[in-house]
């Protein structure tokens, strides 16, 4: 499966058993680093701490408010 496809559950993430396809990273999900948090991505993007390999993607926070994003940015 590739990477960008894979969308983890942020409830469980934390503690989710991860590992790195290109240096063997091997930990979990609250030790990745996750970065995208600005933008209008609608993904986080999750990447291994020690080489930066992207590993998946993390939906944004509900808390971003769905209903306020259409109406700032509109359709997309
Ligand atoms: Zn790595």
């Amino acid at each position: 499966m590739n990477a960008k496809d894979i969308i983890y559950d942020q409830r469980t993430f934390d503690d989710k058993h991860l590992t790195c396809p290109r240096c063997g990273w091997d930990g979990t999900g609250s030790e990745t680093h996750v970065a995208g948090f600005y933008g209008i991505s609608k993904f986080k993007e999750v990447l291994c701490p020690k080489c930066s390999e992207y590993l998946g993607n993390l939906p944004r926070d509900r808390s971003y408010g769905e209903g306020k994003l259409d109406s700032q940015i509109g359709p997309i």
